[in-house]
């Protein structure tokens, strides 16, 4: 293999090209990113960043040196946005194409928009900038989701001194996602600081003056975020044959399944928040938006491309973390679609608790607040290990 070509210059796309270079790889290495930015650091960008504690330098994943070191054709601010996968050719916007032996998709997800114009959403470093400025004291900031991202950002404008609405279609935030009772504790979280939560509200425009919702009703706003959940950058690869469907399908390998009845043509591999594989581990295809699994999955397609003899299924235990006020969120595994939810430590009414996932007869996730990393972090190796439900502790049922 001479020439490899990774699309998407951010978490995934940066430990694929820093693993293939780790493990020998001396060809042709292009990464591609539309961004004009070197790689940053997302996570930050709803906590530190927004919250004026830190400053975008502080975001970048790599130093230029580091980023030198290796030997990339690094082009920046400029998109993909054709694959011709029998040719091996990517297309690029500034009518170039770039051949390829093997290729790496990581291009994330960009913020699902509602109609209206004015709203900020929260993606990129110039979001977050954006948004921060805005943010001064007495400011009314209408949030539009109450998902991880909605709350993050609520809290960090609450702490400036901006006043807040939340607005949330479920009836209980985080619920599809928690279950009923952790997403009912998270949320009492905004509403004791005075953060204005509104449940079972559909917003259906943003306005001028703020956003409307179903019911006809105008709420007033200064700035309004909309932060309802994300939709996967594929559409360049339109028309290549590779199967899209909620992000890039691909095995158990991070190949790209292909849409029969074309043939296989190989060599394309997918990581990080585009990418819907499957996960052995959970028996079930599945798309997280996580960022030690952009990383993680980074590193093992460039293996699995790379070494193809002697691959391996990228099968992990996917982890997240969340800061909100003064609560750290962290979750193992698997949790949408859980049975069962038990609290194993800790007390709920507190904010500092394990709960555990049951999914079918097995443990699939565990979340914890204001604990320990050390007190979630055995129930990480019961899932990995695929423990039956009923061996674990003793638990409440909620
Ligand atoms: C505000 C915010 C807060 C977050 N907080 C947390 C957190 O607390 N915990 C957690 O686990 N995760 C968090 N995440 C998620 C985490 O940041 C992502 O999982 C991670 O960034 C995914 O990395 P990625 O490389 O797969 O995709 P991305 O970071 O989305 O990068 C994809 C890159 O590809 C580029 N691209 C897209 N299309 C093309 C194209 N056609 N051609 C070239 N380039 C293209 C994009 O512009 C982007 O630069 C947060 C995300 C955001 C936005």
């Amino acid at each position: 293999m001479r020439r490899i070509v990774v699309v998407g210059a951010s978490a995934a796309g940066l430990a694929a090209v820093e693993t293939l270079r780790r493990e020998g790889y001396d060809g042709t290495l292009t990464l591609v990113g539309d961004e004009p930015r070197a790689p940053y650091d997302r996570p930050p960008l709803s906590k530190q960043l927004l919250a004026a504690q830190w400053e975008p330098d502080r975001l970048a994943l790599r130093t230029p040196d580091d980023l030198a070191g290796l030997g990339l054709d690094l082009r920046l601010g400029v998109a993909a946005t054709g694959l011709e996968p029998v040719d091996r050719t990517v297309r690029l916007a500034d009518g170039s194409d770039l051949p390829y032996d093997g290729l790496v998709v990581a291009t994330g997800v960009r913020p699902r928009r509602l109609p209206g114009e004015g709203a900020h959403v929260l993606r990129t470093l110039d979001d977050a900038l954006t948004l921060r400025e805005r943010l001064t004291p007495g400011r009314h900031l209408v949030v539009v989701g109450a998902g991880f991202l909605g709350a993050e950002a609520a809290a960090v404008a609450w702490g400036l001194g901006a006043h807040v609405t939340l607005l949330e279609p479920a009836a209980v935030p985080l619920a599809h996602a928690v279950g009923t009772a952790v997403g009912q504790v998270l949320s009492r979280a905004h509403v004791e600081r005075g953060v204005d939560l509104r449940c079972g509200v559909t917003v259906t425009e943003v306005t001028e003056d703020g956003v409307r919702l179903a019911d006809g009703t105008v709420i007033d706003a200064d700035e309004v975020l909309v932060a309802v959940g994300s939709l996967p950058n594929t559409e360049w690869l339109d028309g290549s044959g590779l199967p899209v469907g909620d992000g890039l399908v691909c095995d158990e390998f991070c190949e790209a399944a292909w849409e029969s009845p074309r043939p296989k043509v190989g060599g394309v591999y997918a990581a990080g928040d585009v990418a819907r594989w499957y996960n052995p581990l959970f028996g079930t295809s599945m798309r997280v938006e996580h960022r030690t699994n952009a990383a993680e999955q980074g590193m093992a397609a460039a293996r699995n491309l790379l070494r193809p003899e002697a691959r391996k299924p990228f099968a992990p235990v996917p982890y997240f973390w969340s800061d909100q006020y003064d609560m750290k969120v962290q979750a193992y595994g698997f949790l949408r679609g859980h049975d069962e939810v038990a609290v194993v430590d800790g007390d709920l009414a507190e904010r500092r608790f394990v709960a555990v996932y049951r999914t079918g007869d097995r443990v699939s996730g565990a979340l914890a607040v204001g604990m320990p990393p050390k007190a979630i972090r055995l129930w990480r190796q019961a899932i990995a290990a695929g423990a039956a439900w009923s061996s674990t502790l003793r638990h409440v049922t909620l």
